[in-house]
């Protein structure tokens, strides 16, 4: 696309654009009066219109039918997990058996540990990315140690080549042929949050097995941001939270996928609750766990239904708008970004602006991640007071995430002009 630096050009875009009116569905804070440019989706998704209709409808079950609400409210709470299987399969490329919503995102990581990360004196090692999400870390380095290693041995943590800001996919097939009979466990994330960069999932996925090790990602970043072929990849476990791209609201349920081939075989290893127990026996209430099959066999607790019921809101959106044209416009507005920032460089006659994130679209999703030549954390102040909502990331990245649900390329436009004023105004 040849992308022009004028308002008219970004509200050109915004008219043609097929998803436009997606922006209507969902609540805007304000800043002064006037809604906020809302970069953070990749943080905290905003709150569709709908979300608060289907809460309440769970809690007038509640107050009409009390426990019966179970079976009789207008969608029975027993079985509120199957409401999500066909969109959440749709949305990461799974079958209906692949996928579960339950519990939260490191809680599920750690299970997933549980059933696939199973050590041997010689095969033991986890291999993550440096600048993995700091939950993640610490899910696998607790992990290690309660296997009774040392995560100084057991821990293979990846690292972008001197001067460089991001992994190159060759790097990581390397390493892990390196690692070879000694790596358990390649769990990255698939989107890494610092950076925004998106792995090549299946050719990390085929060289881990390769070398006989189990591969799993985090795809809190991807989730909602980019198309998964998780079955088709072979992929043999993800997890997912439910309130970043995704809109279900803080602290939303965690979604996961676990292979059909893992799926189908009872004795996988696994921490289990009765939740997980064959659904048409479990309230014979027996001794004696019978896993359900599929990754709903790892489930322990009945449903959190309040929270799911955002959830299950938020996910009609997706279903209906299509992660491939939502992919399109991502393209195109996160495109956008990057060439308007260019723009304002070339404007300061300097890279003030140094994006980290890989230029190739294919390599990221919504998001790109800033770094100011100077006064970083001076520059994002300065944001927040003109109203726009990004985040800071310790020590100078700012991350900025433009949405194709609900951002527009006005927005993108609007930003550019706020980062030259400021350069201006100093
Ligand atoms: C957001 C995020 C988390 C947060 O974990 P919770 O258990 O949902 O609090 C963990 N890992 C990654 C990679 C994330 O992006």
């Amino acid at each position: 696309m040849d992308y022009q630096d004028t308002l008219d050009f970004a509200r050109s875009l915004d008219e043609k654009d097929p998803l436009g009116h997606y922006r209507d569905q969902f609540y805007f804070p304000r800043h002064n009066g006037k809604k906020v440019i809302y970069f953070c989706g990749n943080s905290l998704g905003l709150q569709p219109k709908t979300v608060r209709a289907a809460v309440e409808q769970e809690l007038k079950d509640w107050e009409d039918f009390g426990v019966e609400g179970h079976f009789h409210g207008k969608n029975p709470w027993f079985y509120y997990q199957h409401f999500f299987t066909e969109q959440t399969a749709e949305l990461v490329g799974a079958k209906t058996d692949e996928v579960v919503v339950m519990n939260t995102l490191t809680t599920n990581l750690h299970l997933m540990m549980v059933s696939f990360y199973r050590p041997t004196e010689t095969r033991y090692k986890i291999m993550i990315e440096e600048a993995a999400f700091p939950s993640d870390h610490y899910a696998v380095e607790t992990q290690i140690r309660f296997h009774g290693f040392d995560p100084a041995e057991a821990l293979i943590e990846l690292i972008p080549r001197g001067g460089e800001d991001y992994l190159r996919t060759e790097d990581i097939l390397e390493a892990i042929a390196d690692h070879g009979d000694q790596l358990a466990l390649v769990m990255l994330g698939g989107v890494n949050y610092y950076t925004g960069q998106f792995f090549d999932l299946p050719a990390i996925t085929e060289s881990g097995h390769r070398a006989g090790a189990q591969v799993g990602f985090d795809l809190a970043h991807a989730c909602g941001n980019l198309p998964l072929k998780l079955h088709d990849w072979d992929i043999d476990f993800a997890v997912w939270c439910s309130y970043k791209y995704l809109n279900s609201g803080p602290g939303g349920p965690s979604g996961v996928f676990i292979h059909r081939k893992h799926g189908k075989n009872p004795e996988i290893p696994r921490f289990a609750g009765w939740w997980g127990y064959d659904e048409a026996t479990r309230f014979q209430m027996k001794k004696g766990f019978v896993p359900r099959e599929g990754a709903m066999g790892w489930m322990l607790s009945n449903d959190q239904v309040l929270g799911m019921a955002a959830h299950k809101a938020a996910l009609a959106i997706f279903h209906e708008a299509g992660m491939e044209a939502l992919r399109s416009k991502s393209i195109l507005l996160t495109g956008y970004l990057e060439y308007m920032i260019g723009r304002v460089n070339q404007f300061l006659g300097k890279e003030q602006f140094r994006v980290i994130t890989p230029k190739d679209s294919e390599q990221r999703g919504c998001q790109l991640s800033i770094i100011a030549a100077e006064n970083g954390k001076a520059f994002y102040d300065d944001l927040t007071q003109a109203g726009v909502v990004a985040d800071w990331r310790e020590p100078d990245v700012i991350r900025v995430a433009p949405v194709p649900l609900y951002n527009t390329f006005e927005e993108v436009f609007e930003f550019a002009r706020i980062l030259k004023e400021h350069q201006a105004g100093n």
